[in-house]
C-alpha cells in the first residue's frame, strides 16, 4: 500500500537536491614557507596529514575535497612542494600558473612579516592576467602587533589584506567566508557543456608519448584558432582537426613545454595532469606499452575517474612490442586494467603513427556515454527485472527492496536509486555491470547512490 507514497516521496526528494553540480575549485597559492600546508590543514581539519609529509616524497593528491559553512568545494594544495633553491622564482610562478588555471578561485598566501616580494609581485600580475576572483591571506598575524604589517600589503592591489594565523587559528573563519564569497557557486569546468568543440586531455606519466602523439595528430593539421566561432581560448590550449572534426587538445603548453627533472617534478606533473583533466570532458590515458604499468600509471586513471570524466587508454610504442610477447602483454594489461575494464583501450605508435587514427572513434564513443540519459521508464523497466531475478540478499531475515531509480544527470550519469534498507557494496557493483551490459556505457564513469526510504 505505501509503495505508491514512497515513490511519490522518492521522486519530490529528487528535485530537491539530487542533480549534483561539479564542485567549485579553490587553489591555495604563495610562495614555500608562507604557511600554505598549515592553512590547508586548518581548512580539513587535519583530516590529512599534509605538513608531515617528508620533503621530496611523492604526495598522491593535489586537490581535497573541503567544506566550509555549509559549502562544499575542491581545495587545491600547491604547499609541500619542494623547489629547487636556484631556480624558486621561476618555479613559483610556473606553478601558480598551473594553480590558477586548474581554481575558481584563488587564495593568494602571503608572508606578512616578509612582506611582498619580487616573486609576490610576479604572482600578482599572472593572478590579475587570469581574471579569477582572488582573496589575499596575510598569514603569520599571530597577534595584534602583526596587524600593521599586514595592512602593507594592501600595496599589492589585490584588495583587503586578510591577517590571519594558519598556525594558531586566528581569524581564518574571516578569511573562508570571503573566500567562500569569492567562490562561484558552480564550478566553471566540466558539467555544464559549453558549445564548441569537445575538450580532451592527453595525459600521462613523464615519456610515455604523449608530446610525440600531440605532434603526430596536431603536426599538419593545426587550425587557425579565430576560424572557429564563438570560442574563447586559453592561451595554453590548442585547437586541432582530426578527419575534419575540430577539438580542443586542453594544457597542450604543459605537454610542450618540457618539465625538467628537478626534486618536486612529480608533484608538479601530477597537478599539471589534475588541471588538464579538469579542462577536459575525457582524457586519453596513455601508458608505455614497451614496460611494466607503474603506479603513477594507475594514479593518471584513477585521477580521470574520481574527476567524473570520460576515459580511454592508449597502449603506446606498440612499435617495440615482439609480436611473440603480445598475448603475455594482453593478459597482463587486463589484470592492470580491471578497476576500469569499460574503459575503451586503442594500442597505438605515436612514432609511426600506427593505430593513430582509431583514438577519435573511441574517443567519440567515451563521449556519447558520458552524455548519454537513460529515461526514468527505460531505467525501472531494466531494474524491475533485475530485481525480479536477482533480488537483494537476505540479511538478518530482513530483506532490502528496490523501488525505484532515476538518472539524477549525466556528464558523467549519476544514478540515484530508492530502497527500504541497506544495499550491499556487492550489490550495487552488480547494478553497475549489469546496468553498462544493458545500456552499454564504455568509456564513462558511472555513479550509483543509494537513498533509504523507511
Ligand atoms: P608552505 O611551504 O607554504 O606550505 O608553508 P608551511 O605550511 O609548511 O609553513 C612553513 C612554516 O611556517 C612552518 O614552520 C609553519 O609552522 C610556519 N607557519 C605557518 N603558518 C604560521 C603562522 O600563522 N604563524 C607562524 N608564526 N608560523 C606559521
Ligand atoms: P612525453 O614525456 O609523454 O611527452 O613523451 P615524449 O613524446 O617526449 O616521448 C618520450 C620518448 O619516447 C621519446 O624519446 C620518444 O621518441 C619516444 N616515443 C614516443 N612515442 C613512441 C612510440 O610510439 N614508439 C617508440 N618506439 N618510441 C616512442
Amino acid at each position: 500500500e505505501g509503495d505508491a507514497a514512497l515513490l511519490d516521496a522518492a521522486e519530490e526528494d529528487l528535485e530537491l537536491d539530487d542533480v549534483e553540480a561539479p564542485r567549485p575549485v579553490l587553489a591555495i597559492i604563495g610562495r614555500p614557507n608562507v604557511g600554505k600546508s598549515t592553512l590547508v590543514n586548518r581548512i580539513l581539519g587535519r583530516r590529512e596529514a599534509v605538513v608531515e609529509d617528508k620533503p621530496g616524497v611523492t604526495r598522491d593528491r593535489v586537490s581535497y575535497p573541503a567544506e566550509w559553512a555549509g559549502r562544499e568545494f575542491t581545495l587545491v594544495d600547491t604547499g609541500g612542494w619542494e623547489v629547487d633553491v636556484a631556480g624558486i622564482e621561476s618555479k613559483v610562478a610556473e606553478q601558480a600558473e598551473v594553480a590558477i588555471s586548474l581554481a575558481d578561485a584563488v587564495l593568494f598566501v602571503v608572508d606578512a612579516t616578509v612582506g611582498a616580494t619580487a616573486t609576490d609581485e610576479r604572482v600578482v600580475r599572472l593572478l590579475r592576467a587570469s581574471g579569477k576572483p582572488v582573496v589575499l591571506c596575510a598569514n603569520k598575524v599571530d597577534g595584534r602587533a602583526g596587524e600593521a604589517d599586514a595592512a602593507s600589503l594592501w600595496s599589492l592591489g589585490l584588495g583587503e589584506p586578510y591577517a590571519v594565523s594558519a598556525l594558531h587559528g586566528r581569524s581564518t573563519g574571516d578569511l573562508l567566508d570571503a573566500a567562500m564569497a569569492a567562490l562561484p557557486t558552480e564550478s566553471a569546468h566540466g558539467g555544464l557543456r559549453p558549445s564548441g568543440p569537445r575538450r580532451v586531455a592527453l595525459v600521462g606519466r613523464p615519456n610515455v608519448g604523449k608530446s610525440s602523439l600531440l605532434n603526430k595528430i596536431a603536426g599538419a593539421e593545426r587550425v587557425v584558432v579565430h576560424d572557429v566561432a564563438g570560442t574563447t581560448r586559453d592561451p595554453v590550449d590548442e585547437l586541432v582537426e582530426i578527419k575534419g572534426v575540430p577539438y580542443w587538445l586542453v594544457d597542450t603548453a604543459g605537454i610542450r613545454r618540457r618539465v625538467h627533472q628537478t626534486s618536486g617534478a612529480d608533484f608538479y606533473a601530477s597537478l599539471r595532469t589534475q588541471a588538464a583533466i579538469e579542462k577536459a570532458e575525457v582524457a586519453v590515458v596513455l601508458v608505455d606499452a614497451s614496460v611494466p604499468m607503474t603506479e603513477q600509471d594507475t594514479r593518471v586513471i584513477s585521477q580521470v575517474v574520481d574527476a567524473g570524466r570520460a576515459l580511454v587508454i592508449a597502449y603506446n610504442k606498440w612499435d617495440l612490442m615482439d609480436s611473440d610477447r603480445r598475448p603475455f602483454l594482453e593478459r597482463e594489461i587486463e589484470k592492470d586494467l580491471v578497476q576500469v575494464t569499460w574503459a575503451p583501450r586503442v594500442n597505438v605508435s605515436a612514432q609511426t603513427g600506427w593505430h593513430t587514427d582509431r583514438l577519435v572513434p573511441s574517443i567519440e564513443r567515451a563521449l556519447g556515454s558520458w552524455d548519454k540519459r537513460i529515461p526514468t521508464g527505460r531505467l525501472n523497466a531494466f531494474l524491475g527485472e533485475l530485481v525480479a531475478a536477482h533480488p537483494h540478499p537476505l540479511r538478518g531475515g530482513k530483506q532490502a527492496r528496490i523501488l525505484f531509480a532515476t538518472q539524477a544527470s549525466t556528464r558523467p550519469p549519476r544514478f540515484v536509486v530508492f530502497a527500504t534498507g541497506f544495499i550491499e557494496a556487492g550489490y550495487r557493483r552488480f547494478i553497475e555491470r549489469r546496468l553498462r551490459e544493458t545500456f552499454g556505457f564504455e568509456g564513462t564513469p558511472i555513479e550509483i547512490s543509494v537513498r533509504v526510504r523507511e
